[in-house]
């Protein structure tokens, strides 16, 4: 068994037709780049930054700490492609070190719909400009691509992009050395999933989170135990959304990844491939598992059962029917 778990670090995920599909890792820090590499990852999908940032007892990272921290992770990775996202701080994820905004913002009645991620970047532009810099510092080193979380609205595209050709102009003006690095949006909210034609011309890629598109599509806290079986990733609204989301961007000539836990989970990989998708991002552990499922996966096959599988009542149910029958696992 570890033998065949060995060789199938090394096996490329290949599906029976012939479709290469990336399989990514999922990382909080750098020090987790070699377990992703150990697991067989072709590259960090989704780089957390705000891990970083959070259990500080005092003050954030600042450009140098930062740099230095993507710089690490780059070099883990080899050479292999590097995501990383800029900070999700907020909601389930709360700095102890409270910016004026953040103080401001303590009392929010929900704040899941309040000031996180991108919202909060845009909200601090000094720490914004700091993380970016360091960031487009980092991809001298190898490939970095940068991913914005939550975005939603077109007007905060337009202020982060433009927060992004100011940290690269300074960093030009000092000569420092930095890269033109890939921008890419999450699609974690059902407005940005609606909207992706609009979103789509001002980024080189997106990636689905799905943890946050289930939670603001169905209006369940992901962190609510009260209302843990009601966050149904199975549910067709979901579904239909991340469909559409990897159709619009393929149709686009646009990259599209899924970087949410459906990624990991096997019971979604043939689903997922139906739809189009062939790239995946989750936790290192996780890659072994989604890799043997693409390996015995035929695209071909399974996409026909595509539409009937979103228009079931029951899409669960009748994913492991169709599949079972074109010769998936199970
Ligand atoms: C997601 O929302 O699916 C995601 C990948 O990001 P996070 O879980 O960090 O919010
Ligand atoms: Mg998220």
């Amino acid at each position: 068994e570890r033998d065949r778990l060995a060789r199938l670090r090394h096996t490329p995920a290949v599906t029976l037709d012939g479709e290469r599909v990336e399989l990514q890792a999922n990382i909080e820090l750098p020090v987790d780049a070699p377990a992703a590499l150990e697991a067989g990852a072709v590259g960090v999908g989704l780089f957390r930054s705000e891990f970083l940032f959070m259990n500080r007892n005092g003050e954030l990272p600042g450009e140098e700490e930062q740099f230095e921290a993507y710089r690490s992770a780059v070099e883990a990775m080899k050479g292999l492609p590097v995501t990383i996202r800029t900070v999700d701080i907020g909601a389930d994820k709360p700095l102890d070190r409270m910016s004026s905004a953040e103080l401001r913002h303590e009392h929010a009645l929900n704040p899941a719909l309040g000031l996180r991620a991108i919202r909060w970047s845009l909200s601090e532009p000094g720490m914004f400009r700091q993380q970016l810099r360091a960031i487009l510092r980092a991809g001298a080193f190898g490939k970095v691509r940068l991913l914005i979380p939550m975005v939603a609205h077109l007007s905060e595209v337009r202020m982060t992009l433009e927060a992004i050709a100011r940290a690269k102009q300074q960093l030009a003006d000092a000569g420092r050395p930095h890269a033109n690095v890939e921008v890419g949006a999450m699609i974690e909210v059902p407005a940005a999933a609606l909207a992706l034609p609009a979103l789509l011309p001002h980024f080189d890629f997106v990636s689905v989170g799905t943890n946050d598109l289930i939670q603001y599509t169905l209006a369940i806290d992901r962190a609510d135990e009260a209302v843990a079986h009601l966050y149904d990733p199975w549910h067709p609204a979901v579904l239909q959304l991340i469909a559409r989301t990897i159709e619009c961007a393929r149709a686009a000539g646009k990259g599209v990844s899924v970087c949410g836990e459906m990624a990991g989970d096997p019971a979604f990989t043939e689903l997922l491939l139906a739809m189009g998708l062939r790239s995946f991002s989750m936790h290192p552990s996780q890659i072994a598992a989604v890799k043997q499922r693409v390996l015995r996966a035929d695209t071909r096959r399974l996409a026909p059962h595509l539409s009937a599988i979103l228009s079931s009542e029951n899409p669960e149910g009748a994913c492991v029917t169709f599949f079972a029958k074109t010769g998936a696992p199970e």
